[in-house]
C-alpha cells in the first residue's frame, strides 16, 4: 500500500507521511493505491467483530508504517469516548434504518474521524519529538469535534476561529467550555467567510506556517476518510446478519463529499454488498446537479437549517474525479485548473452514465426537510436532526429506484444540536443528552478578536507550542 496524489506530481508516500501532509504537495488530494478488496470469507469472519475490532482489520489494510499493537491502541482510545460500546448503532425504523453516527463527545459524525485523527497526530509527533499547532475555522460542527479530538494532548495546541455571535449557542458552548490548556477559541468579529479567509491567508504565509508548524484538520485529511469507511462496512455486515439480505443501500446527507466518498471506497472494497449510494443535498445542490445533469458548476451558497451542508465547492470531489477519469492524474489537474478559472467541469456521455451508476441523488428543500422531521416523529416517535432528515427524505423519495435490500440513512448529528429547526418541525425541542445538560452553567473561555490577520497572528505567536 502506498499513497499517491490525484494530480500525480508527488513521489508515493507512506500512511504516516500522507496523514502529516494533509493536502498533497502538488495541490492534489491523497489517495491509497491500490484500493484493497476484501474476499467473502474474510467478510464472513468480520461479522463477529466489535466496532473497534473491525476498525483495526480495515485500517490495517491501509496502514503500512504503524505496528498493529499501536494502531489498535489508537483505535480503542478513540472510540472509548463514545457513549455506547456499539459506537455506531443501527436503529430499525420499519421502512428504513438509521445508522447513528452521533454518539461521540460532540454529538456529530465528525467525532468518528477526529477522535481518531487527534490520537494519530499526537502518536506520530511523539515518534519524532515534534509539536504542532492546529489552526482552523468553523461554522459549527467541525470546530468542536476537532477540539475534542486533541484536548489535553501535550504536543498539540489548537486554535479555532468562529464568527462571534453567529454560531448556535450550543455549538459555541461546546467549544468554549473545554478548559484544557492546549485549546484556544477565538471569536472573530466578522462572518464565517472572514474566519476562513484569515485562516487561508495565514496558511499562505509559508514562513509563519513553518515557524509554528501549523497544521490543518479539515476534511481533506486522508485519515478522516479512512476512519469513515468503517461504519459502512459495520452497518452492511450487521444488517446482513439481521435481515439475511446481502445488499445494503446507503443515504448520505452531503456537503464536502467526504462522508459519501468513504462510502464509495467501502463499496469498492466489499462489492457487491453495497448497492446504491444516495447523495442527499439541501438547496446547496452542486453535487446533485453534477449527478443528474453531468455538469459540475459552482453556484451561490444559501443559508439553510442544515448549515453543515451549506457548501458549494465540495473539497473531496477531486478524489472521486480521479477514479471517474480512470486514474488519469493529468486530466484531474487540468479539470481542476479549469474549474478554478471558469467554475465548470463538463463530462462525456459515458462518464455521466458511470456517475449515475455510482450514485443516485436528490436535492431536498427546507420545507421538505421539516416535513420529514415531522412525519418520522409522528410515525416512529424518533426525532431526526435537519441534516439526517435530508438523507431520510432523499431515501424515501428514491425508494422505488433502489435495489432490493435495506436502506440505511446516516444520522450525522444528534437532534439536540439543532433545537430551533426541530421545534419548527414538531413544536418541541428534543431532549438533551447528558453531555449538553447544564452546558450554559459551565465556565467558558474564549478570546474575542477583530477580523484582522495581524491581531490573530499575534495571538497565535503568544500561545503556540
Ligand atoms: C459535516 C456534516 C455533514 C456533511 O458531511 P460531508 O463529509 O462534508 O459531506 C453532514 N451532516 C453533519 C451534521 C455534518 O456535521
Amino acid at each position: 500500500m502506498e499513497y499517491i496524489s490525484t494530480r500525480g506530481h508527488i513521489e508515493p508516500v507512506s500512511f504516516k507521511e500522507a496523514v502529516m501532509m494533509g493536502l498533497a504537495a502538488d495541490g492534489g488530494l491523497i489517495l491509497p493505491n491500490p484500493i484493497p478488496t476484501v474476499d467473502p470469507k474474510t467478510l464472513e469472519d468480520w461479522k463477529k467483530l466489535s466496532y473497534p475490532e473491525l476498525a483495526l482489520e480495515i485500517m490495517e489494510l491501509f496502514v503500512n508504517d504503524i505496528p498493529g499493537e499501536d494502531l489498535k491502541a489508537l483505535i480503542v482510545e478513540a472510540y472509548r469516548t463514545f457513549d455506547t460500546p456499539e459506537v455506531t448503532p443501527v436503529v430499525d425504523m420499519g421502512k428504513f434504518n438509521v445508522l447513528e453516527l452521533f454518539h461521540g463527545p460532540t454529538l456529530a459524525f465528525k467525532d468518528i474521524a477526529l477522535q481518531f485523527l487527534g490520537n494519530l497526530f499526537s502518536y506520530i509527533l511523539r515518534g519524532t519529538g515534534e509539536t504542532m499547532n492546529i489552526l482552523g475555522a468553523t461554522s459549527g460542527d467541525t470546530g468542536s469535534a476537532a477540539i475534542y479530538g486533541v484536548r489535553g494532548k501535550d504536543n498539540i495546541n489548537i486554535f479555532i476561529l468562529h464568527p462571534h455571535g453567529r454560531v448556535s449557542e450550543v455549538q459555541a458552548l461546546q467549544m468554549t467550555t473545554v478548559s484544557d490548556k492546549n485549546v484556544f477559541n477565538i471569536a472573530v468579529e466578522g462572518t464565517f467567510d472572514d474566519c476562513q479567509s484569515i485562516v487561508k491567508a495565514i496558511f499562505n504565509q509559508l514562513d509563519f506556517k513553518a515557524r509554528y508548524r501549523l497544521a490543518s484538520i479539515n476534511s481533506i485529511n486522508w485519515a478522516r476518510v479512512l476512519a469513515q469507511i468503517v461504519y459502512y462496512v459495520f452497518a452492511t455486515l450487521k444488517l446482513e446478519e439481521q435481515t439475511g439480505s446481502d445488499i445494503c443501500n446507503f443515504s448520505v446527507p452531503t456537503g464536502n463529499f467526504g462522508d459519501i466518498f468513504a462510502g464509495y471506497l467501502a463499496k469498492r472494497m466489499i462489492r457487491p454488498k453495497i448497492g446504491r449510494l444516495i447523495l442527499g443535498t439541501n438547496e446547496n445542490n452542486i453535487l446533485t446537479r453534477f449527478i443528474l445533469e453531468g455538469r459540475y458548476v459552482i453556484g451561490d451558497v444559501v443559508s439553510t437549517i442544515s448549515p453543515s451542508m451549506d457548501i458549494q465547492i465540495a473539497s473531496n470531489f477531486e478524489r472521486y474525479l480521479f477514479y471517474l477519469y480512470d486514474q488519469d492524474a493529468e486530466r484531474v489537474r487540468f479539470a481542476m485548473e479549469q474549474f478554478e478559472k471558469e467554475g465548470i467541469i463538463k463530462f462525456s456521455r459515458e462518464e455521466r452514465s458511470t456517475v449515475r451508476n455510482d450514485f443516485a441523488s436528490v436535492s431536498i428543500d427546507q420545507a421538505s426537510t421539516l416535513s420529514a422531521i415531522r412525519d418520522i416523529y409522528q410515525d416512529c416517535g424518533y426525532i431526526l436532526d435537519p441534516h439526517t432528515a435530508v438523507g431520510v427524505a432523499a431515501a424515501l423519495r428514491l425508494a422505488p429506484d433502489l435495489p432490493e435490500g435495506p436502506a440505511v440513512c446516516l444520522a450525522t448529528a444528534h437532534p439536540a444540536k439543532f433545537p430551533d429547526a426541530v421545534r419548527k418541525a414538531i413544536g418541541r425541542e428534543p431532549d438533551r443528552p447528558d453531555s449538553l445538560k447544564g452546558i450554559e452553567l459551565k465556565s467558558s473561555r474564549c478570546k474575542i478578536l477583530p477580523a484582522d490577520i495581524d491581531e490573530i497572528k499575534k495571538y497565535i505567536e503568544k500561545h503556540a507550542i
